[in-house]
């Protein structure tokens, strides 16, 4: 079967795929349909944190599966709220709100800090969010997302939105005004090219909101779940937000978003304000149980810390300079040097990497990979540049 053509007539055109499909994976490695295999460093795009087939969390989803994968929030489903138990245990929040991705649980968030400000009787809506952020692609998120080229042709945007300049904070003060409900940021922007927060802004940042009554929002959908060595990456910042959201490795494949909040926020969505049909549901809280359990494990996150310090050297020693935290890590590429080149270059070697931002080369492998597979994956880096 010519499966590029058929992709060609049956899909939407919104993707630029590579012309591979994979079959299976095992650990940190992809096999295509002719056997070749990969070391897979991009992860689904940050999501297959346990890798493909970990045998805990396979097994978890199977077993699940012949019980009940869905029965609607009409109901109480036990590992959803053994879930939020151990999000609540494990941050500086008080209860769990669950959907299915990113885009959600963002779309949630930003619903949730004006349902906020309403029952105060406060006129305050605007989220102020930065320059080279990402925060997903429903209206608000999409708008929520500073980067004009993902705007274009979708306007009229929803209001309420304002951008500053990521690092800079004297750009948010000036955007502060009666109307402001909160800031909305990435401790480190993944889409836009692995850019860490600088921890005097974060606490300036912080500080503000507490002082102007401001919501401390963190996207945390990228971040979140061990990606940067903590389970969240604000735990390095010395803050305590007011909301978080997830996604991504949360459910480490399967679909799942969640937002987390304090107590007095969280209590604004009483029944009928905001909801999900699938949100939370038995397939996808199960799946997230195991990887929280994995992540939580004792070692797992300092090993993470480890391994990105590791990745970092050996990409010094190859002559790229790394930025990021954890196995969050990103390579600015030199102008002359496109890094989808690279990328296209390595595929053909058997190793998966992605970009970001600009000229980016993105680096955010499943969080069990070993040294050994890290230096692999440097070895095939090497012959690639
Ligand atoms: C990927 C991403 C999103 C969007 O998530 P989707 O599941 O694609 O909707 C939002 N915020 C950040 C920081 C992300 O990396």
């Amino acid at each position: 079967m010519d499966y590029i053509a058929e992709a060609q007539k049956y899909l939407f055109q919104n993707y630029t795929r590579f012309p591979i499909s994979f079959e299976k994976g095992e650990g940190v490695y992809l096999y295509d349909e002719n056997g070749k295999r990969y070391l897979d460093l991009l992860s689904g795009i940050a999501v297959n944190i346990l890798g493909y087939n970990h045998p805990k969390l396979t097994q978890a989803i199977c077993e699940q599966s012949k019980k009940i994968i869905h029965i609607s929030n009409l109901f109480h489903i036990k590992p959803q709220i053994e879930v939020a138990k151990i999000l609540v245990q494990n941050s500086c929040g008080d209860k769990v709100f669950f959907c299915n991705s990113g885009a959600e649980s963002n779309e949630a968030a930003i619903k949730l800090a004006r349902r906020y400000f309403y029952d105060k009787k406060e006129k305050r809506y605007e989220i102020i969010t930065f320059e080279g952020s990402f925060h997903g692609r429903t209206l608000a998120t999409v708008t929520a997302t500073a980067q004009p080229k993902y705007h274009e042709g979708f306007e009229p945007l929803p209001e309420g939105f304002k951008y500053a300049k990521f690092n800079d904070i004297d750009s948010v003060k000036e955007l502060i005004l009666e109307k402001t409900a909160g800031i909305m940021i990435e401790l480190i922007q993944g889409e836009g090219g692995v850019n860490p927060a600088d921890k005097n802004f974060i606490k300036e940042l912080y500080n503000l909101t507490r002082e102007k009554g401001l919501l401390f929002i963190v996207d945390e959908v990228q971040t979140g779940i061990g990606r940067t060595g903590k389970l969240f990456a604000y735990q390095h910042y010395d803050i305590e937000p007011d909301i978080i959201t997830l996604a991504k490795g949360l459910g480490g494949g399967v679909p799942i978003g969640a937002v987390i909040a304090k107590e007095d926020i969280a209590k604004s969505f009483i029944p009928g304000t905001h909801a999900s049909t699938f949100g939370g549901n038995y397939l996808a809280t199960t799946a997230a149980k195991v990887v929280l359990e994995e992540v939580l494990k004792d070692n797992f996150l300092n090993e993470v810390l480890e391994k990105g310090e590791f990745f970092k050297e050996k990409l010094k020693e190859i002559g790229l300079s790394a930025k990021g935290i954890g196995l969050m890590i990103g390579v600015d590429m030199p102008e002359n040097i496109d890094s989808k080149e690279i990328v296209k270059k390595a595929l053909q070697n058997g190793l998966i990497i992605g970009t970001a931002g600009k000229n980016t080369l993105r680096f955010v492998p499943p969080l069990i990979i070993t040294k050994e597979e890290i230096e692999e994956a440097i070895k095939i880096l090497k012959n690639c540049l």
